[in-house]
């Protein structure tokens, strides 16, 4: 098992531009390019003539004149969202506000939202965030010439949808699974048991293709999915071995594994810590002195067991 996984991260991008990148299918990047966001959020105009958009992406007014000038002469009936992350939901108000569309997306749910998550605060999270209409796993989304069937993805976000368009095996995974970095999993927004339900959900299903809302097209998506479930596996057992060694703080293991990362980084690879501890302690595997956070002490539970699957 490897540390990094194998990205194509020479994607060559044309921001405002629509690019068709499945049958039925046409991409905008956004503008809005960061540490967390690659190039920039990735939102999917689903159809002809009319218009499901996933994810409208961050409020950015080019975006907008972007999304209006691809879909002329068309008309956007639904405006989903895989998560209410700002760089992908931002935009569903002003987007409706001139094109329509109802905004649809999973709707609140009862974790914990934005404040409370030093560094993956209200910056990113929009805790207020609520749809026109929610929707649940199962459910489908019908337009003239595409079906979308819901999946209920939570681990990154609680609220995490994706949208499997049928006919194409194709799938949108917003931020589940990403085409150019590993997903950050911050608590108390992530949840990483969660997570590798939503993951290993991925890999009983039969995809020909992810669509992600960061980075480009996955063309082999069992593969990708499995890597990530891989990495995280391997990322558990360096975070074992810390504690082993007698590193048992989040910013003493954040400082052994993830040394020359810059500040802002950090913040995301402690939570990202503290989101396999608190894993490892809703399973028996890890112990902790009161309740588990950044500041907590961590210790094996069973000294030398550490390995058992
Ligand atoms: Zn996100």
């Amino acid at each position: 098992m490897s540390a990094e996984l194998a990205f194509n991260r020479n994607v060559d991008v044309d921001y405002g531009v629509a690019e068709e990148v499945a049958p039925q299918v046409r991409r905008i990047v956004a503008n809005n390019p960061g540490p967390y966001t690659f190039l920039g959020t990735n939102t999917y105009l689903v159809g002809r003539g009319q218009v499901a958009v996933i994810d409208p992406g961050p409020k950015n007014d080019r975006h907008l004149s972007a999304i209006a000038a691809a879909t002329k002469g068309e008309r956007i009936s639904h405006i989903l969202i895989t998560h209410s992350h700002r760089d992908h939901c931002d935009g569903a108000r002003p987007l409706q506000a001139q094109l329509g569309g109802e905004v649809v997306a999973y709707g609140p749910t009862e974790s914990r939202r934005g404040a409370g998550a030093p560094g993956l605060g209200e910056a990113f999270v929009d805790p207020a965030f609520m749809p026109d209409r929610k929707i649940a796993d199962g459910a489908t989304i019908k337009g003239p010439g595409f079906t979308l069937d819901v999946l209920h993805t939570p681990g990154h976000a609680p609220d995490h949808l994706c949208f499997a368009l049928l006919g194409q095996r194709t799938l949108f995974t917003g931020d589940h699974v990403m085409g150019w970095n590993t997903t950050v999993i911050a608590p108390p927004e992530g949840n990483m048991a969660n997570f590798l339900t939503s993951l290993e959900r991925l890999l009983t299903r039969h995809d020909k293709m992810f669509l992600p809302g960061h980075g480009g097209r996955i063309q082999t998506p069992q593969r990708v999915a499995k890597a990530y479930l891989m990495h995280r596996r391997w990322r558990e057992q360096t975070i074992l071995t810390c504690l082993e060694e007698g590193r048992g703080s989040v910013p003493r293991i954040v400082a052994r594994l993830y040394g020359g990362l810059d500040a802002d980084l950090k913040q995301a690879a402690a939570l990202s810590v503290l989101g396999h501890l608190e894993h490892l302690i809703s399973r028996g595997v890890v112990a902790t002195e009161g309740a588990a956070g950044l500041e907590g002490l961590y210790s094996i539970c069973h000294p030398g067991s550490s390995r058992a699957p």
